[in-house]
């Protein structure tokens, strides 16, 4: 079993206009903007991260914005939900919020005991927000956001499955523990994780496949601190069967993926080196950052990117 997990590092997502997304996660969710770089791909497309003050493991959304991209169709095969932690009494807070910024979807319930408020982003995106008790994390101080309401990071993500058998195998080989269910709905924990701990898998055999587009997540990656954990993980995935890439550089931090059996990709993250790599903390994601082979083309690529606001 793999021991070197630590719960969630980044959610990638998909959205269809930039700006919109940009202002969505910075304004209406005050999240920090951490990097303003491009999918390593696709230039032309910009790779946003959103998350706390540097950009820790287990708080940062991240988004591919494909101008006018279609939106996706919610589905089994996918993450279903991804889950913000606020502090327990924050949901009054966020309800009032959220419907003045005309926030789509706002729903209030409980799960697994805890109060939620499910909302959608501005593709549709499936988000929620769970009342979290002893969060120690620190949120990012921004505009007219309560300091006693914000967004402390992921507190996890629910996949919808058509079956959850073999993903509830893997899980427990990464280090996730079988905590409790509730219908169609089995959680897990991971012990000592970094407060992006839980995964919901809902088991939905009547559903069908999910088709990705705008507001899908793309993937979801969970976080080890090193290189040398990576791939220790990475032959331990291996040997068990799973078709893993090899190493790749995303600058922030080392990257592997694997298809699931659910269909949900994987990926396991570096925490190294981190956001503040090529910029100072107080300055993250102020200015376009590219990746080396891109750099020559500056012009050329800051040309055929929408402004951001800020
Ligand atoms: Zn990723």
């Amino acid at each position: 079993m793999i021991k070197t997990i630590k719960g969630l590092h980044h959610v990638t997502s998909m959205a269809s206009d930039a700006r919109q997304n940009n202002a969505f996660f910075t304004d209406v969710l005050g999240l920090r903007r951490v990097k303003k770089t491009v999918n390593f791909d696709e230039p032309n497309v910009y790779h946003l991260y959103y998350g706390d003050e540097t950009g820790s493991a287990g708080t940062v959304m991240t988004y591919f914005p494909f101008e006018n991209m279609m939106r996706g169709r919610a589905g089994v095969g996918e993450v279903g939900e991804t889950q913000f932690s606020v502090p327990k009494g924050a949901l009054c807070f966020w309800k009032d919020h959220l419907a003045k910024q005309n926030v789509g979807s706002l729903n209030a319930d409980t799960v697994f005991g805890a109060n939620r408020l499910r909302f959608s982003g501005p593709d549709g995106d499936s988000l929620a927000l769970i009342e979290t008790a002893d969060d120690a994390r620190a949120p990012w101080a921004a505009v007219g956001i309560p300091e006693e309401a914000a967004i402390r990071g992921f507190s996890g993500a629910r996949f919808n499955l058509h079956d959850t058998a073999a993903t509830e195998e893997l899980l427990g080989f990464m280090g996730y523990q079988r905590a409790d269910a509730e219908g169609d709905v089995t959680r897990f924990i991971m012990p000592d994780g970094n407060g992006a701990d839980t995964i919901e898998l809902a088991k939905l055999p009547q559903t069908g496949f999910a088709r990705q587009g705008a507001g899908s997540v793309h993937h979801i990656a969970f976080a080890v601190d090193n290189r040398e954990q990576q791939l220790e993980v990475r032959k331990a995935l291996m040997d068990t069967g799973y078709q893993v890439t090899p190493v790749i550089d995303r600058d922030y931090f080392w990257a592997i993926y694997f298809r699931t059996p659910g269909g949900v990709l994987f990926e396991i993250a570096t925490n190294e080196p981190g956001f503040n790599r090529d910029e100072d903390t107080a300055h993250l994601g102020e200015a376009l950052k590219l990746p080396g082979r891109y750099e020559p083309f500056r012009d050329q690529v800051e040309a055929g990117l929408a402004p951001l606001t800020a």
